[in-house]
């Protein structure tokens, strides 16, 4: 789940642009990124050390690229059946 060498996935640190992107998405309509932990499944808030969840301290070390692309284009789901459509 954490593999470096993943070409898919980047892994902290973030940079503060990255982890407002990260945010972004969470806020987007996109299907967010949640918790882990049993029962849990709060959205994951970004930090420049990766993903952390508010309710129970879970914490995810990897998000994957193409996400991170959305968040800094804002690429919504509605932007992006326009840009398919086009
Ligand atoms: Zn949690």
């Amino acid at each position: 789940m954490n593999d470096p060498k993943d070409k898919h996935k980047s892994i902290p640190p973030w940079t503060d642009q990255e982890v407002a992107d990260l945010n972004w998405y969470q806020q987007s309509g996109w299907h967010e990124y949640t918790c882990n932990s049993d029962g849990c499944r709060n959205a994951l808030v970004a930090t420049t050390d990766g993903w952390v969840c508010p309710a129970c301290g879970y914490k995810q070390q990897w998000v994957a690229k193409m996400v991170l692309a959305m968040g800094k284009a804002r690429t919504t789901p509605e932007e992006a059946i326009k840009q398919r459509a086009n």
